[in-house]
Formats: C-alpha cells, structure tokens, sequence
C-alpha cells in the first residue's frame, strides 16, 4: 500500500509508531522503520546526551527513514533541535506547544515536520506554519491529549476537511480493521502508540507490558486536564487523584501531588500502583506482547482484508 504519506517519509506502509516517553528508544524506532513503517524516537524523557546516543544507534540498526517525536513543553528542547539537525534526522514530530517555534528552522535544514494536534485550530496553526502533516489525535489516546475530548471518529474528518495537507489518524488504532476504518474517514496514514508499548522492542518496564496486556474497557481514563491532560491506568496514583479532586485541591496542590518523575517510575521502573501508567483506550484489545514487524504486518494483512471484504460484501444499487 503506498500512499502520499509514503511517498513524503519515503516508507513502504503509512504507520508510523508514537513517540511515547519511556517506551520509544532506538530498538523500537528502528524495529519500526525496518518493518516499513516511520520509527519514531521520543525524546521527551531523554536528556540530550541519551537522545543523541540514541539516535546514534538507530542510525547503525537501519538504513530507513526514522523520526524523533519532540514535546515542544521540553525543558532542553534547543539542545535537543541542535542535536536532531547535526546527526540529520530526516522526519521530527512536534507535540505539545506551538508549531511555529521551529517548524521553519527545521524545514529549512531538509528535514519533514509533522505536528500533533487534538482541534482543527490548532490544525489549521500548524498547516500555517508550514508543517508536511497534521497527526490528528483523537480522546482515545494515551498519554497527553487534548483538552476537548473530541474522539478520533470526529476528529479526523473534520480537521481533513479544513487543511490540505495529509492528516495522520492517532488514538484508539491498534489493528488492520482500526487502520481501515480510519483510512475511510479520510486519514492519510495512522499513528499508532499504544500498541508499540506493549512490543517486545518497547523499552517499557516488562510488568508495564503485561498491565497493558491485562488491561480491559474501562480501565484507563483522562484526568490532570488543570495541569495537562492525560490519559493513564486506573491505579492507587489514580485515585489519589480522584481523592484530591473531591477534596477540592487547587491546581498547585494537584501539582505537588504529581510531583516529578512519576512516569518514568510507573512506565520505566514498573511501579504499578504509585507509577504514572500512560495508555490509550486501544490497550483492551491488546493481548500479547508482539515483535514490532509483527505488529506492522497484521496490521497491514487485516487492514487490506477489511477494506477488501467491506467493498465486497455491500451492494448499495
Ligand atoms: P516530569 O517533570 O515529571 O519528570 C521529568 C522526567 O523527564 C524525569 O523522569 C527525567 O528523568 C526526564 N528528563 C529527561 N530529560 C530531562 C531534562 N532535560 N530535564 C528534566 N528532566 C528530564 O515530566 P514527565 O515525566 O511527565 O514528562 C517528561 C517530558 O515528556 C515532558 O517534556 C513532557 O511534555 C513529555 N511528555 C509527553 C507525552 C506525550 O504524550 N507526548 C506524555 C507525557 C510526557 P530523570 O528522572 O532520570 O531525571
């Protein structure tokens, strides 16, 4: 299946992985990006020197195309733009903050931007700035997510229908038969994150794996919306949360509860209960830690199935 999109990252399959703090190093970008899909480092909990190293190490581990996923609310994030343009990375994805900042800066060094969004405004702001690509982030997804809740379903044709630029679908995709529905709404390719966390080349906590694993409908929910929004597993941290809220704690007191590091013990060192555990919806559908081609390949095989056999099986003369 080629595609615009494939054709302007030079990928076989219009997947690409998400940037997911803690879960996303050079194994699973490069995984990713030798399947045929666009590996994606995320860089939002790395310190510059890792970053680079890693990219460094995706570089030796494939000659393909691979990303670096920038939150723009990053503390370093000028020393991480310096080092994403000397080591030549071809594809940056910007989340989080304002597409202006270096979109420009980034274009001019030959290198693709996309930009992650959640609002048609926002889609609109970064088509302005002069982005390759819009990754439409639906209220399903994990991790950070936007403020107004609108879900995938809604969310894609309407930003499609504003930009004209290609609008990568995100949030609630973990198989062929999401891709295909995605696909008919208009979106240009997917992004999937949830879904590489839990793979065997995600530098996840082993046991953050099997939570995702063991995780049913219901299980996640967004909540943090006065500090940023994010959506994670329902656990003690949770409810500690739930707990402030009824108390009627200040957005200050919900920040000294959150404090620091929280996903890092959570989705990197595998505290289940006081760990922040940062995962879509999609993670009920997920039962088995696979490797990331074999995720690019069912995926792709169930998507083209789906598309196939819903062409067939309506007749609307
Ligand atoms: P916290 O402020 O709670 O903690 C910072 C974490 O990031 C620590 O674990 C720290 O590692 C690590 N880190 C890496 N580089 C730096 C640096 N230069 N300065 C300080 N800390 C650094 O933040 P979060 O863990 O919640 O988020 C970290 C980043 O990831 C943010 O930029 C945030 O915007 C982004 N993020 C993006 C998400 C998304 O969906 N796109 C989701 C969640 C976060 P150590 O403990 O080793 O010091």
């Amino acid at each position: 299946m080629r595609s615009e999109i494939c054709e302007l990252l030079d990928i076989q399959y219009p997947i690409i992985q998400g940037g997911m703090i803690w879960c996303s190093g050079w194994e699973l970008a490069s995984a990713v990006s030798n399947a045929g899909g666009l590996g994606v480092i995320g860089s939002g909990s790395m310190y510059p020197e890792i970053l680079k190293e890693q990219i460094q190490k995706c570089k030796l581990a494939t000659n393909k195309p691979f990303a670096v996923n920038v939150p723009l609310l990053y503390p370093d994030i000028d020393t991480h733009i310096s080092i994403i343009i000397e080591e030549k990375v071809p594809v940056v994805i910007t989340s989080a903050g304002n597409p202006n900042t270096y979109t420009k800066h980034l274009k001019e060094k030959g290198i693709k931007v996309m930009h992650v969004i959640a609002n048609v405004k926002f889609a609109q702001k970064a088509e302005a700035a002069g982005v390759d690509a819009v990754i439409a982030e639906g209220f399903e997804a994990g991790g950070h997510n936007g403020r107004e809740e609108t879900t995938t379903l809604c969310l894609v044709p309407l930003v499609k229908s504003k930009v004209h630029i290609p609008v990568i679908a995100a949030g609630g995709i973990a198989n062929g038969a999401a891709m295909a529905a995605v696909l008919c709404l208009g979106a240009d390719g997917v992004q999937m994150g949830s879904r590489f966390a839990a793979t065997q080349e995600s530098s996840a906590h082993p046991q953050f794996k099997q939570e995702i694993v063991k995780a049913g409908d219901g299980a996640t929910a967004l909540t943090l919306k006065e500090i940023t929004p994010v959506r994670l597993i329902k656990n003690d941290f949770y409810n500690q949360v739930q707990k402030a809220y009824e108390q009627g704690l200040d957005t200050d007191g919900l920040r000294e509860l959150l404090g620091r590091g929280r996903a890092k013990k959570g989705m990197f060192e595998g505290d289940l209960q006081e760990g922040e555990l940062e995962i879509g919806q999609v993670s009920a559908q997920i039962d088995e830690i696979l490797t990331a081609k074999e995720v690019v390949d069912a995926t792709m095989k169930e998507c083209l199935k789906v598309l196939h056999k819903t062409n067939s099986a309506y007749n609307f003369e």
